[in-house]
């Protein structure tokens, strides 16, 4: 298989993009709140960025789009910063085999979430995040790590899309109250559910996540700044979870069918690590019966096999 150097990426978004274009409006856009119901399902975009530089792109790469669950990946990133491996206390590690915002899990297992990335268990990260601040200062903090991981100074939070979770999320808001009366967070639900549903309002491109996903691609250090934004061991265990729980209920598909550690969002977005090699982020709102966006799911299963960079072998 040749090295990401010897291949033509742009060349094989070009194939993707072509070949998966008549499919375009396919699947079923998200419509629990009216700024995603509002999106037009034939959006398209797909961006790779690699450790050494290179960056493809194609369709609707530059357009931001909201980035939902895929912002989990980096509250974790800042949760991990701040506590270690103490938030194994309060979250755990496991795929939940059930729905992302499932309760009853919750009750079975004393409101300790399954892992990070179910609602529950972000909801927690959003609480151990906040470690005494108000939630304005952390949900800055957010928006500017990732305007730093990304090195742009755009990305913002959308301000009707966070209005709208908030108008909506008495599921979220169910979740965070289930947890509270097992004594299980620290800040008072209103702020922990403010900072949650902020994160998951952040606008980005294909191009922007793609970059702000490169640490995990090498090993922890941003090749953006040549600066450490976690340990090695530490990108490779946020990479695993990502393989592992990324996905809602369809991860074991997504990594049957990709091989890639990834994760996705309600609003189509995908972003993927290739360890070693590059990140990638895919958008197009169309979800699939997982939830997961399905040409997104299908557009990263052919650059997986055109790069033979599946984590499980070429
Ligand atoms: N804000 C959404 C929710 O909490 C996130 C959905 C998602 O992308 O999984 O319901």
């Amino acid at each position: 298989m040749p090295d990401s150097q010897a291949l033509d990426l742009q060349a094989i978004l070009d194939d993707i993009y072509t070949a998966l274009s008549p499919r375009r409006g396919e699947g079923k856009v998200a419509d629990y709140i009216p700024p995603l119901a509002r999106i037009d399902p034939k959006k398209f975009g797909m961006a790779v960025v690699t450790i050494d530089g290179q960056v493809a792109s194609v369709g609707d790469a530059a357009e931001p789009f909201s980035i939902q669950s895929i912002s989990k990946v980096f509250t974790l990133t800042l949760a991990m910063g701040k506590h270690g491996e103490n938030i194994w206390r309060r979250v755990g590690r496991e795929p939940s085999g059930s729905a992302f915002n499932s309760i009853v899990q919750l009750e079975q297992e004393g409101g300790k979430p399954r892992n990070p990335f179910i609602n529950a268990g972000a909801i927690t990260i959003s609480d151990l995040i906040l470690a005494g601040h108000t939630p304005r200062e952390v949900i800055g903090e957010i928006v500017r790590f990732m305007r730093y991981l990304a090195n742009d100074e755009d990305i913002a939070i959308d301000p009707a899309v966070a209005r709208s979770e908030a108008a909506t999320g008495f599921r979220n808001s169910a979740l965070a109250n289930f947890m509270r009366s097992f004594g299980r967070l620290d800040h008072p639900v209103e702020h922990v559910l403010g900072v949650y549903f902020h994160h998951c309002a952040i606008a980005m491109s294909c191009v922007q996540l793609a970059r702000a996903g490169l640490f995990l691609a090498n090993a922890g250090v941003t090749p953006l700044s040549g600066h450490t934004v976690v340990s090695r061991e530490r990108a490779k265990r946020i990479n695993a979870l990502m393989l592992t729980c990324g996905h809602y209920d369809g991860s074991g598909d997504f990594a049957y069918h990709v091989g890639l550690p990834g994760k996705s969002g309600v609003g189509g977005g995908i972003l993927v690590v290739a360890p070693g090699k590059a990140s990638i982020a895919v958008w197009s709102p169309g979800l699939n019966h997982n939830g997961n966006s399905l040409l997104g799911s299908l557009a990263l299963e052919m650059l997986a096999q055109r790069t033979g960079w599946s984590v499980f072998g070429a």
